[in-house]
């Protein structure tokens, strides 16, 4: 009768294992948030590298360079990031 006891032992494992895989799945697609990233403009910097002020909050300019877009508090900091890119580019 061993064979019938490992039948069962297997049984159980494959059940257990069944059951800690399903939650994993759900919790997959709970973790693709589609709308959060299309409804916001992302900065490549978080904050301003002229005056390093929080870009996230009050956006008056914005400048491309290299692909990336930067946000400035104002038309003054976009100049002055465009005087020297490389030096305030995050790398
Ligand atoms: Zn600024």
């Amino acid at each position: 009768m061993k064979s019938k006891i490992l039948l069962t032992a297997f049984l159980s494992v494959s059940l257990l294992a069944c059951a800690q895989e399903t939650p994993k799945v759900k919790h997959r697609k709970k973790n693709t948030p589609i709308k959060t990233t299309a409804q916001k403009v992302k900065f490549a910097n978080s904050l301003d590298p002229i005056c390093n002020m929080p870009t996230e909050s009050d956006m008056k300019d914005t400048a491309v360079y290299k692909g990336k877009t930067y946000g400035f508090c104002s038309a003054y900091c976009k100049d002055e990031f465009k005087k020297n890119p490389e030096k305030y580019a995050q790398k």
